[in-house]
This record gives structure tokens, sequence and C-alpha cells, in this order.
């Protein structure tokens, strides 16, 4: 099964999608961690998406598409996989559909409200594991449960980029659901509920 996770940022599709991916054990594919592997060891597409980034705006589509699929050449994608990120327009759900047949979508809804005290105390590790002060606290405080590395508050935390990137996904998510819905391979989900809650809903609802 190749699952894709949909939701505004910070809704939790990081954190379940991680989880998904451990329980089937597929890879787990983060659009927004590739991007932050690439500013961290500044690359080139590093050095241009920085600032689209840090404000909270999309990259181009096309240099994110080209970047997920060198991405999944690290991968055994045979069995399954887990996106997270991607496709995050219609555009990219086009792009991705002509790359990869998806047989689920996993759209987890959340409040803007919610969203903005998940985001307040999410602390993210290079490695990609995400935590929250109050909700998912790492063992040592500020230190990542998986690689030992220091976590990090993401530039993008800002308030400002917080605002563009929710007005960006409000602007998006309508069509590209539609895209998926007609496919019949949408799941809607609750994200207020605990994190424990919130996987087991995913779970039922995948029949695992
Ligand atoms: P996204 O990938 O959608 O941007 P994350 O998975 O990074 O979202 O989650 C955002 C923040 O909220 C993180 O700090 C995470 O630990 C926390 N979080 C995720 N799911 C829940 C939940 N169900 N309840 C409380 N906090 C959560
Ligand atoms: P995320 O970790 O998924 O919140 O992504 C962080 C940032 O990386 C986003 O705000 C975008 O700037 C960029 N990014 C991640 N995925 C995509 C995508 N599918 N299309 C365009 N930009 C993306």
């Amino acid at each position: 099964m190749n699952i894709v996770f949909i939701g505004m940022p910070g809704s939790g599709k990081g954190t379940q999608a991680q989880k998904l991916a451990q329980k089937l054990n597929y890879p787990f594919v983060s659009t927004g961690d590739l991007f932050r592997s690439q500013i961290e060891k500044q690359t080139e597409i590093g050095k241009k998406a920085k600032q689209i980034i840090d404000g909270g705006n999309l990259v181009d589509d096309d240099v994110t598409f080209e970047l997920l699929k060198q991405g999944l050449k690290d991968f055994d994608i045979s069995r399954g996989l887990i996106l997270d990120g991607f496709p995050r327009n219609l555009n990219q759900a086009k792009m991705l559909d002509e790359y990869l047949k998806i047989d689920k979508v996993i759209n987890i809804n959340l409040s803007e409200s919610e969203v903005l005290t998940r985001i307040g105390g999410r602390r993210t590790c290079i490695c990609g594991a995400t935590y929250h002060i109050k909700f998912n606290p790492p063992k040592q405080k500020n230190i990542c449960d998986v690689c030992g590395k220091e976590l990090f508050i993401r530039e993008d935390a800002k308030e400002e980029a917080i605002k563009t990137r929710i007005e960006i996904y409000n602007k998006s998510v309508d069509p590209l659901l539609d895209f998926y819905r007609k496919k019949g391979l949408v799941l809607d989900i609750d994200g207020n509920p605990p994190i424990d809650e919130v996987t087991t809903e995913i779970n039922n609802k995948l029949s695992l």
C-alpha cells in the first residue's frame, strides 16, 4: 500500500505517518525532512529553498517532485510507502499519480487554533523525529530519543510563516482532496484526540 498524509501544517501528519510506517515496516518519506536535510548540508537546493521554507511558502512543484524522486531512490518501496508532505496541491497530486499508484489518503482534520498550540511546542530532530514539549516530550530534555542529537525549533515556526502556511493550505486543500475523494481513497481522521488515539483511529480505518 502507498499511503499519503494530508492535513494542515501541525495537524500531526508527520507524527502519525512515522508511527504507521513503523507498524507496517514501510519506508517513511517526508518532503519537509528532505528539504531540511538539504538545508543542513547547504546544498544548492537547500540554499535556494531555505528562504522560501522559512517564510512559510511552498517550494516550486517541479523542484519538490525531483527531490522526492531522488529521495525515494534510497528506499525499497516495493512493498509500500508512507508519504508525508507530498502532494500539497492538485498539480503535485497529478504529478505523483503518473509516477506511483496511491492506495489510501489519510486526511487529518484539526482546527487552526489547535494547530497553533501544537506548532508552538514542537521540537524537531534533523533525523525526522518530532516531539512536543507537553504532548510528546523526549525522554531527555531537548535530546532526540531516536538518534541522540539536539532538538531544534523549526525556522518556519514563526507567527508570520505559520500564517502563510495555513493560508496556502486552506487555498490548496479542497481541489487536492476532491481529486482523491473522486477515486474513493480518502480516510477522514479526527486529529484532536491524543496521539495514540489518533493512531488507533487510523489503524481501524485502514483495517490494521
Ligand atoms: P505535521 O507533520 O502535520 O506538521 P507534526 O506531526 O509535526 O505535524 O505535529 C505537530 C506537533 O504536534 C508536534 O509537536 C507533535 O509532537 C504534536 N502532536 C502531533 N499529534 C498530536 C496529538 N494527537 N496530540 C497532541 N500533540 C500532537
Ligand atoms: P513540512 O515539514 O511538511 O511542514 O514542510 C516544511 C516546508 O517544506 C513547507 O512549508 C514547504 O516550504 C516545503 N515543502 C515540503 N513539502 C513540500 C511540497 N510538497 N511542495 C512544496 N513545498 C514543500
